[in-house]
């Protein structure tokens, strides 16, 4: 029986995770679920699961929490410092499924643990970067990518970076993978967030619609796969097929295959170094006949620029990187700024924002409060 903790469990990644724990009651037992403010989902999925414990970021919805679990055994809690001693629990296998660097700490308590921990939340390792992999090394946690397209390559890759040429991570590119620039400046958030083949959270569809995800997922490439920055690309790939390739030295290419659903890579880490069933759609490539692959566009896409800039870099960049775009992003959504603002507003604060590498998670989290405040300055700028 393993044990097992969701952070972010009323999610994309998080209900996603749920129904797979769910369909094998005699494989896994539910440590903790977390979430910010749904405390209707995840009250219910606490109940349904038995979980240990349920906690509530948002610490003002814990006495609705505590009435919505009246009568069940499952323990309350709320606060988002509830979330980081969840994580500290010590599931065997936690999914870190948080979005955004709200993540960080709960991630880094997992990973104190030396346990198996499923990495969703790409933003904490972009900003934290070799703090959070010095951190599950020391420990003796293994860090599971979750993200398909890291997935696949921890699926194709041979230890030996030295025998790895390429590491290629396919884009879908989006919504917009066609259109000219100047027709994407007045998109509204509710395009954006229509991804052509995966359904996901908010945050990161308005990510893959600007590219800045497939930047993020350079930077998290870098930190998972110790190739080096000159050897990670990009090619897009519409069909969301092939989730991402190795290519080896000899010339050999290890791919990665499956329907585009979350399902596949989160079973594939919660049941490694085993394998369990899902009830997943099979690839079927007869019925889908073609698969397309180009080059990526990073003119029309300044975000996936700034991102591999920032990867390049180094240093406190990615985190500054993210914090902009988490605050961009967010203001977009709430229709503060447009759709190519947000690029512009990365690079604003990017420009004038450039505090020396972060050394402690102290650090991060001074820099990306420090980079929110340069965005918000930046957007002002952008609205007036
Ligand atoms: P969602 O927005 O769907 O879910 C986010 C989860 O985090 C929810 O449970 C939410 O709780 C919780 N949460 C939000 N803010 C906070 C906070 N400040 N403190 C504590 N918990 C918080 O996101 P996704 O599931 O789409 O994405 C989660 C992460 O996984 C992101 O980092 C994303 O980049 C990554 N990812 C997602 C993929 C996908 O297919 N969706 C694919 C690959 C990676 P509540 O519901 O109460 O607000």
């Amino acid at each position: 029986m393993r044990s097992v903790t969701i952070l972010g469990a009323t999610g994309s990644v998080g209900t996603a995770t749920l129904d797979l724990v769910e369909r094998e009651p005699d494989r896994f037992r539910v440590e903790a679920l977390t979430a910010h403010r749904n405390v209707a989902g995840l009250a219910a999925a606490a109940r349904r699961t038995r979980a240990a414990v349920a906690v509530i970021g948002d610490e003002s919805r814990l006495g609705e929490l505590r009435n919505a679990l009246m009568g069940s055994d499952v323990e309350a809690a709320g606060g988002a410092d509830a979330i980081v001693e969840a994580a500290a629990r010590g599931a065997d296998w936690t999914m870190a499924a948080i979005v955004g660097l709200a993540g960080l700490r709960p991630t880094m308590a997992a990973l104190a643990r030396g346990k198996a921990v499923g990495l969703a939340n790409k933003e904490s390792l972009v900003s934290a970067g070799a703090i959070m992999t010095d951190a599950a090394a020391r420990a003796g946690a293994t860090l599971l990518p979750v993200d398909s397209e890291h997935n696949a390559v921890f699926q194709c890759y041979e230890r030996d970076p030295a025998r790895v040429s390429r590491i290629v991570l396919t884009a879908s590119g989006g919504p917009f993978r066609d259109w000219p620039q100047e027709r994407m400046r007045s998109v509204t958030p509710a395009q954006a967030v229509k991804h052509p083949n995966w359904s996901m959270g908010a945050k990161i569809s308005i990510d893959s619609a600007t590219m800045m995800n497939k930047g993020l997922e350079l930077i998290e490439a870098f930190h998972l796969f110790p190739v080096g920055a000159e050897r990670l690309d990009v090619l897009v790939h519409p069909q969301s097929v092939v989730h991402s390739m190795v290519e080896y030295v000899d010339g050999s290419v290890l791919a990665q295959l499956g329907s585009p659903d979350m399902r596949v890579p989160i079973a594939h880490t919660l049941a490694w170094p085993d394998r369990m069933a899902t009830p997943c759609q099979k690839l079927d490539l007869a019925r889908i006949g073609r698969l397309d692959f180009g080059a990526p566009d990073f003119v029309r896409f300044p975000a996936l620029a700034l991102a591999r800039a920032a990867l390049e870099a180094g240093g406190a960049r990615p985190a500054v990187l993210n914090a902009a775009n988490e605050a961009a992003v967010a203001a977009f959504l709430g229709g503060r700024i447009g759709f190519l603002d947000i690029a512009d507003t990365v690079a604003a604060v990017l420009d004038r924002f450039d505090p020396a590498a972060p050394v402690n998670l102290e650090d991060v989290v001074a820099i990306d409060a420090a980079a929110r405040i340069g965005a918000e300055e930046a957007m002002e700028r952008v609205a007036a």
